[in-house]
C-alpha cells in the first residue's frame, strides 16, 4: 500500500512532523469528501450482525505504532463501511443530525488547539465563543438574551443540570450541604474519600445524586497525602453504628496536587468487609497502572469495583472523553436500562446490538471512542508506555531543579507526573513557620504564577499544599522537554528574585530577624 516504508506522523512527539500531518491530512480530506459525494447512494443500516462486527474488532492493541496515513486508510477499510449512514438523506431514524461539514473541520480544528472548554483560562476566546453562540440562538428562537447557560455532553445532561438547578431553587429548605437528605434524620447516604486529595469532582457528584455535600465524609490522610485506611475503617463503623448508609468509598489513582495513589489492597480489605463499593478516581493518573516504572503503585486495581480514566488528560486526545470502567458491567445496566417505544425496544433480532444509552446518564452520544482508539493504535502499547514514563521522568527532573536551587523548597517526592514546589527566598527560609512570613509566601507564590503566566512563556497555576500556597506543575503534554522545564523554571526564578525585596520590606518590623 505504501510506496516506501510508513513514516510515523509525530514520531517524535516533541518535534511534530508537520510534512507527513499534511500527507495524512489530505488523505483523510479526501476520504471524507469522497464519503460524502456518495453519501445518498449509500445503504442507510450497513447489512452486518452484531457478531459479525464484532469479529472485525478483536485484535489485539499492536506493540508498535502505526502510521497516521495507515489508520486513515484502515478507516475507510474497517471502520466506514460499517457505520450507519447518519448523514444520508434517507436517514429517518431516531431523532439525529447529519454532520456537517463545518462541523467536521470545526471538529478537527478545536482539536489542533486542545482547547478544554471548562476553564477560561485555556481558551478565553472560546468563552467568548460559547457566550455569544448562546446569545445568538436566544435572539434566533425568542429567548431572553439576557439568558445565560452552557454547551453540555447531550440533552440529558442538559435535563439534569436544569432539574437539579430548579430543585435547589424550588425547595422550602437549603439542598446544596444535606441535598435531599436531613442533617438529623439518620439513614443518610454517605460516601467516603482523602480529606486533603480527595477531588472536587466527587462534590460534584453529591450534587448530582442531590445527596448534599455533606454527604461526603473527608477521611484523614497519611503524611505522604494518601487515605489512611485505619481511619476509614472507624469512619465507617462509627457511621454505621449512628444508623447512617455508607455506600462507596472513592481511591485516588493519582492525586491532582501530587499524584498520591491511595493504598488499593487495604481498602479493598476494607470496603469488603463493609460491603461498600470501592471506586478509584483513576481520571489523572490511571493511564500509568500500564507503565512499568509506577506499576506498583497500583497493586489491587483489579479488585476496585469501578475505576474512572480520562483520554483528555494523559492520552491528549482532544477534549472532551472520559471513561468509566465497571468489574461487573450488569450493574451498569441495573442502573440505568430504559425502555421507551421510539427508542427500538422491538428492533428484529440480529439488527440489534447493545444500546450504550442503556448504561450511563447520556442518551445521545458522541463517537468518542474513535480518538482513544486512533491514540492507542497510533502510539502502540509500548510507544505509549515509554511517552508517559518520560512525562514521569520530567517531573522527576522538575524535581532536581527545585532541589538543586537555594530559593526553592521541596515539598514532596514525584510520584506521577504533577508536581507541586514552593518559591521560599533564601533570605525568608529562616522565618518558615511565622504566620506573618506565611501569608507573605503564599501572596509571593500567587504573585509569581501570575506573573509567569502573564509572560506568556508558560502556564502554571498555585494550589493548596498542607495549608500553604504552592506552584503547581502538571507535566500533561507529550510535547514537553527537559529544556521547556528548565525555561520555565528559571523564569520563575528570576521572576521570583525581583519580588524577594519587596516582600521582605512587607515583614512585620517586630518579626524582621536582626
Ligand atoms: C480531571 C479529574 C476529574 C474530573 O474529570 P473531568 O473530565 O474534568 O470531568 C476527576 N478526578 C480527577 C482526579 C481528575 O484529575
Amino acid at each position: 500500500m505504501h510506496p516506501e516504508p510508513a513514516r510515523r506522523l509525530d514520531a517524535d512527539p516533541s518535534r511534530p512532523d508537520l510534512d507527513e500531518f499534511r500527507r495524512a491530512g489530505v488523505l483523510a480530506l479526501d476520504a471524507i469528501a469522497e464519503y460524502h459525494a456518495t453519501l445518498a447512494r449509500r445503504p442507510v443500516l450497513p447489512a452486518v450482525t452484531p457478531s459479525g462486527v464484532a469479529a472485525l474488532f478483536d485484535d489485539d492493541l499492536p506493540e508498535t505504532g502505526t502510521a497516521a496515513d495507515e489508520l486513515v486508510a484502515d478507516w475507510q477499510r474497517r471502520v466506514l463501511p460499517n457505520l450507519t449512514a447518519v448523514g444520508s438523506p434517507r436517514h429517518f431514524a431516531y431523532v439525529n443530525g447529519c454532520g456537517t461539514l463545518v462541523g467536521v473541520l470545526a471538529d478537527a480544528l478545536a482539536g489542533a488547539a486542545a482547547t478544554n472548554a471548562g476553564a477560561w483560562r485555556l481558551g478565553p476566546a472560546a468563552a467568548e465563543v460559547e457566550r455569544q453562540t448562546i446569545r445568538w440562538i436566544a435572539r434566533f428562537v425568542g429567548y431572553p438574551e439576557a439568558a445565560g447557560g452552557l454547551f453540555v455532553s447531550g440533552g440529558t445532561v442538559a435535563n439534569f443540570t436544569a432539574l437539579t438547578a430548579a430543585l435547589r431553587h424550588g425547595a422550602p429548605r437549603g439542598t446544596l450541604a444535606y441535598g435531599l437528605q436531613s442533617a438529623r434524620r439518620r439513614g443518610r447516604f454517605l460516601l467516603y474519600m482523602s480529606d486533603h486529595e480527595g477531588h472536587a469532582s466527587v462534590t460534584r457528584v453529591a450534587d448530582l445524586m442531590n445527596l448534599g455535600r455533606a454527604a461526603v465524609r473527608r477521611v484523614p490522610s497519611r503524611p505522604d497525602l494518601t487515605i489512611d485506611p485505619a481511619a476509614l475503617e472507624r469512619m465507617l463503623a462509627a457511621d454505621r453504628r449512628r444508623g447512617d448508609l455508607p455506600f462507596a468509598v472513592v481511591a485516588q489513582l493519582g492525586s491532582v496536587n501530587v499524584g498520591a495513589v491511595d493504598p488499593l489492597e487495604e481498602l479493598a480489605e476494607v470496603c469488603s468487609r463493609h460491603g461498600v463499593w470501592l471506586h478509584g478516581d483513576g481520571a489523572c493518573g490511571l493511564w500509568l497502572a500500564g507503565v512499568p516504572e509506577t506499576r506498583d503503585l497500583f497493586r489491587g486495581l483489579e479488585r476496585l469495583d469501578s475505576v474512572s480514566v480520562d483520554a483528555h488528560k494523559l492520552l491528549g486526545v482532544p477534549c472532551d472523553c472520559g471513561l468509566l470502567m465497571v468489574r461487573e458491567p450488569a450493574r451498569l445496566a441495573h442502573a440505568f436500562a430504559l425502555a421507551a417505544p421510539y427508542l427500538g425496544d422491538e428492533v428484529a433480532a440480529g439488527i440489534g446490538g447493545r444500546d450504550f444509552l442503556e448504561l450511563g446518564p447520556q442518551m445521545s452520544r458522541g463517537f468518542r471512542a474513535l480518538k482513544v482508539w486512533m491514540t492507542l493504535r497510533w502510539f502502540g502499547a509500548e510507544g505509549l508506555r515509554r511517552q508517559l514514563a518520560r512525562q514521569v521522568a520530567l517531573a522527576c527532573h522538575l524535581h532536581r531543579l527545585v532541589t538543586d536551587h537555594p530559593d526553592f523548597e521541596v515539598l514532596h517526592e514525584p510520584r506521577l507526573f504533577l508536581y507541586c514546589f514552593r518559591f521560599l527566598p533564601h533570605a525568608l527560609a529562616g522565618r518558615r513557620g511565622e504566620p506573618a512570613a506565611e501569608a507573605l509566601l503564599d501572596e509571593l507564590n500567587r504573585t509569581l504564577a501570575d506573573q509567569l503566566q502573564r509572560s506568556g512563556l508558560a502556564l502554571a497555576m498555585t494550589s493548596r499544599l498542607g495549608g500553604r500556597t504552592v506552584l503547581r506543575f502538571s507535566i500533561c503534554s507529550h510535547r514537553t522537554r527537559e529544556e521547556d522545564l528548565d525555561r520555565t523554571f528559571a523564569a520563575l526564578a528570576r521572576l521570583g528574585r525581583a519580588l524577594v525585596p519587596d516582600t521582605l520590606a512587607r515583614l512585620p518590623q517586630a518579626d524582621r530577624v536582626a
